[in-house]
C-alpha cells in the first residue's frame, strides 16, 4: 500500500499544477487586462510543460509499472485498480508525445490564432491557409507518435473520446445526417417574441435563483461574466462558471448558465475522496457535454420547465408580452443559420458532422487546404440547404483549428447523442420526472446522475457507461426521435 499511497500523492500533486492552471485560465478568461495574455501564456505553458515533466518522471513511471503488474494490480481494490489503469493510458499517452513536440505544439497555435483573428475579420482564407497547412502536418505527425490502426483521425478522436474511431462515428453520424437533413426539409418560419427589455442585474438574479434550485451549490461555485462562456474546476469544492448577457434576450445569459451548471454539477458530483487521480475525475467531453445538454436542451426546454419558468419572468420583469406558449415554440424553435454557435439543437449537428467530414479527410489526406473553403461551402449547401456568403461565416467562423483542437468537435454530438439516451432511460426509471420540474423538482434527477454517472469517475470508458446505464449501445435513434418533436413544434 506504500506504492499506492506514494502514486495518489504524486497524482495529487500534479492535479494541484492543474489547479493553478485552472484559476490562471479562469482568470484570463474573466480579468486579465488585454496586455497581460502573452506573459500569462507563458506561465500557462510552463505550468503545463512541469505536470508532462511529472507524469513521464522516471521514478513516477517505474512506481506505475510496479503497481500496473497483474500480481500487484489483483491486491487492490476495484477503485485503486481504476487508478492504476486509468493513470497507465494517461503517461503512456503523455510518453509518446515528447517534450519537444509538446513545445512545438503551443508555439505554433500561439502563431495561428491571431492570424486566425486576422482572417475572419478580413474575411480573407489565405491569411489563415498556411499556418493551417502546419497545423493539420503537425496533427498528422501526432497521430503517427500516437499510432492507430485505421485513419490517423482515430489516434486524435481517443485522445478526447476514449476508445471512439472513425468507424465507429461513421456508423453513427451518417445516418444521423441523413435524418435531420430530410427533417429540416420541413420546417416553416422561426417564431419570434416582441422586444422585451431584460434588466442585467436582475437576469444575474434569476439565473442564480434557478441554477441554485436545479442543484448547483454556489458555496462551491460562483458565476462571472466572460464573451465565451465556459465551466472550470479548481477543486470539487471550487467549479465556476460563466455566462454573458444580452439586454434583449434573456436566454442568451440563462441557457449559457444551464449549459455550464450542467457541466459543473458534474464536477460538484465527483467523488472528494479520490480527488486528483483518475477515479474522481470526469470520464470524457463526450460524457461531459451529456450533461450540459441533458440540462440545457432535455429538462430546460421542455414544456413543464417552461411552466415553472413563465412565473419567475413575470414576477422578476412585469407583465409579459408573450405567453407561455409563445416562449414554449420560441425556445424550442429551429432555423437555418450559417454559425454553428447560433444555431439550434437539431441543425447544430449538422454543423458538427460537416466538421467531422472534412477533419477526417485532412487528417487522411484526401483533402487538400487549398480545396477547404469551396468543400466547405459545397457541404454547407448539401447538408444544411445554405448558401455560405463569405468565410467568415463559413470556414473561418471556429477558433477550434487555431488551437490545434483537431478532434474535438464530434464529441459536441456524441454529447447529444448520449444525453438523449441518457434522459430516455431517466424517464423510464422515473416516470413523474418531468411533472416534478413545472413544480422546480430537479433533486430525483441529479440524484439519478450522481449515483449512474458522477460518482463513477472514470470507472468506465463512454460507450461501457452508456451501455451500462441505458441497457444498450449508442444509439441514434434516441436522438432523432428527440429532435422530431422539436420539427414538429416548428412545422
Ligand atoms: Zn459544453
Amino acid at each position: 500500500m506504500i506504492d499506492l499511497d506514494n502514486l495518489k500523492n504524486q497524482l495529487q500533486v500534479i492535479a494541484k499544477y492543474g489547479s493553478a492552471m485552472a484559476v490562471l485560465g479562469w482568470d484570463e478568461e474573466v480579468n486579465l487586462p488585454p496586455n497581460g495574455h502573452v506573459f500569462r501564456g507563458e506561465v500557462l505553458a510552463q505550468l503545463s510543460a512541469d505536470i508532462h515533466k511529472r507524469l513521464t518522471d522516471k521514478q513516477f513511471v517505474t512506481l506505475l509499472n510496479k503497481l500496473n503488474k497483474p500480481d500487484s494490480l489483483k491486491k487492490l481494490s476495484l477503485d485503486n485498480q481504476v487508478i492504476v489503469r486509468e493513470t497507465k493510458k494517461d503517461v503512456d499517452l503523455a510518453t509518446k508525445l515528447p517534450t519537444e513536440f509538446i513545445e512545438r505544439s503551443v508555439k505554433l497555435s500561439s502563431k495561428a490564432f491571431p492570424l486566425w483573428a486576422k482572417a475572419r475579420e478580413k474575411s480573407d482564407f489565405s491569411i489563415f491557409a498556411p499556418v493551417l497547412e502546419e497545423t493539420i502536418k503537425l496533427k498528422q505527425e501526432e497521430a503517427e507518435l500516437i499510432g492507430y490502426k485505421d485513419s490517423p483521425y482515430d489516434a486524435l478522436l481517443d485522445a478526447f473520446e476514449p476508445g471512439m474511431n472513425t468507424k465507429k462515428l461513421d456508423a453513427v453520424f451518417e445516418p444521423l445526417a441523413k435524418s435531420i437533413s430530410d427533417m429540416i426539409k420541413t420546417i416553416a418560419k422561426s417564431p419570434k417574441l416582441p422586444t422585451t427589455i431584460y434588466d442585467l442585474a436582475k437576469q444575474n438574479e434569476l439565473n442564480h435563483d434557478i441554477v441554485a434550485t436545479i442543484g448547483y451549490d454556489l458555496e462551491s461555485g460562483r458565476i462571472d461574466t466572460s464573451p465565451h462562456p465556459f465551466q472550470t474546476t479548481l477543486h470539487v469544492t471550487d467549479v465556476r462558471v460563466t455566462t454573458r448577457y444580452d439586454e434583449k434576450d434573456f436566454w442568451v445569459s440563462l441557457g449559457s448558465v444551464i449549459h455550464e451548471t450542467g457541466h459543473a454539477m458534474y464536477e460538484q458530483g465527483l467523488p472528494a475522496k479520490y480527488w486528483g487521480t483518475p477515479r474522481g475525475e470526469s470520464m470524457s467531453l463526450g460524457i461531459h457535454e451529456s450533461q450540459s445538454r441533458l440540462w440545457e436542451n432535455f429538462v430546460c426546454k421542455s414544456q413543464p420547465f417552461v411552466s415553472y419558468l413563465y412565473p419567475l419572468l413575470v414576477k422578476k420583469y412585469g407583465t409579459l408580452k408573450y405567453t407561455e406558449e409563445q416562449l414554449y415554440k420560441w425556445l424550442n424553435r429551429v432555423e437555418r443559420n450559417p454559425i454553428r454557435v447560433e444555431s439550434d439543437e437539431v441543425t447544430y449537428n449538422l454543423h458538427i458532422i460537416i466538421r467531422y467530414e472534412i477533419e477526417k479527410d485532412l487528417m487522411e489526406g484526401k483533402l487538400q487546404i487549398s480545396d477547404l473553403p469551396r468543400v466547405w461551402n459545397e457541404k454547407m449547401k448539401q447538408y444544411l440547404g445554405l448558401d455560405v456568403a463569405n468565410d467568415a461565416l463559413g470556414v473561418l467562423q471556429d477558433v477550434h483549428w487555431a488551437h490545434g483542437a483537431v478532434g474535438y468537435f464530434p464529441s459536441y454530438t456524441l454529447g447529444n447523442l448520449n444525453a438523449a439516451q441518457l434522459y430516455a432511460a431517466a424517464k423510464k426509471a422515473m416516470p413523474s420526472l418531468e411533472a416534478g420540474f413545472a413544480k422546480g423538482e430537479f433533486k430525483q434527477l441529479l440524484d439519478w446522475l450522481r449515483v449512474n454517472i458522477h460518482s463513477k469517475g472514470r470507472t468506465y470508458s463512454s460507450t461501457d457507461l452508456i451501455k451500462h446505464i441505458t441497457g444498450e449501445d449508442l444509439n441514434p435513434a434516441y436522438l432523432a426521435e428527440h429532435l422530431e418533436t422539436k420539427i414538429k413544434l416548428a412545422s
